[in-house]
């Protein structure tokens, strides 16, 4: 886990290079990379990475590889996410200099919500400051009744995937949420906001999803999909232990490219 400190420091400089470079709501990443004179390569690398910086040093020249096979196309939020991440490594001091020196060797990024280092961490936190500055973040005007479409129109709004968006949303959102992906049934991965109850999850990364959930039923009941508010009892996800005599709302996206399962939980 990388420090607040350093998180801080990240978001500071990317959120800088964003200023520069929004139209509307979307960060122009093909703009910073001309800026800083990278070459971007959409090209087909077969399934191997998302993204790669390399740095030719005879031409003395930064190439970024974006790839196609794996659904990062110039617009896609996938693509776009991949670039920003390549942009984070050029950005962060550390990172290009050793790639630049060759003490850190150029291995491809993969989109991965479990990074495999720090390097990867930092480099992923980057590049949601890079798509997803604070300030405009916040300013969108959603829907003053919080649901997923809220997500879902700011995810559309910034170009940027349902999943980095939520997890925006859980860092800095103006609703308290916990957001659960799971895959098969499985626990991959959540986050929750800094002020969501403090409860014990009922669920861990790598078991089954808790039962009585509403992406248990989808994936209990062969796909059969949920995509309104449902009721459900905090109890059903968490040891709510205190304040838990209260409904809470679970609501799923459904992912078809990537095969997961979205779930959000709030309260009123
Ligand atoms: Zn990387």
């Amino acid at each position: 886990m990388i420090t607040d400190h350093k998180r801080n420091s990240l978001k500071e400089m990317a959120v800088q290079i964003a200023a520069l470079y929004q139209v509307g709501q979307v960060t122009a990443l093909l703009n910073i990379a001309a800026s800083e004179e990278i070459i971007v390569c959409y090209d087909h690398y077969e399934n191997t990475f998302d993204g790669l910086l390399v740095y030719e040093e005879e031409q003395d020249q930064w190439y970024i590889h974006v790839n196609l096979d794996r659904g990062n196309s110039e617009n896609s939020p996938r693509g776009r996410f991949s670039l920003a991440h390549e942009l984070a490594h050029y950005f962060i001091d550390e990172h290009r200099i050793g790639i630049k020196s060759g003490a850190i060797a150029p291995i491809g990024s993969r989109n991965d919500l479990n990074p495999q280092n720090e390097m990867e961490e930092e480099a992923d936190y980057f590049a949601s400051c890079l798509l997803m500055p604070d300030n405009l973040f916040r300013a969108v005007k959603t829907p003053k009744k919080f649901s997923l479409d809220t997500v879902l129109q700011l995810s559309a709004a910034f170009q940027v995937s349902v999943l980095s968006t939520a997890i925006k949303f859980a860092e800095i959102g103006t609703h308290e949420i916990c957001a659960v992906l799971s895959e098969n049934g499985e626990i991959r991965w959540s986050a929750r906001s800094k002020d969501f109850p403090k409860w014990v999850n009922r669920f861990k990364r790598g078991q089954r999803l808790p039962p009585r959930t509403v992406a248990a039923e989808f994936f209990a009941d062969s796909g059969k999909r949920y995509t309104g508010i449902e009721t459900v009892s905090p109890n059903d996800w968490f040891e709510a232990t205190y304040n838990a005599d209260r409904d809470m709302y679970e609501q799923c996206y459904y992912s078809d490219s990537y095969g997961y399962v979205l779930s959000v939980l709030w309260f009123d």
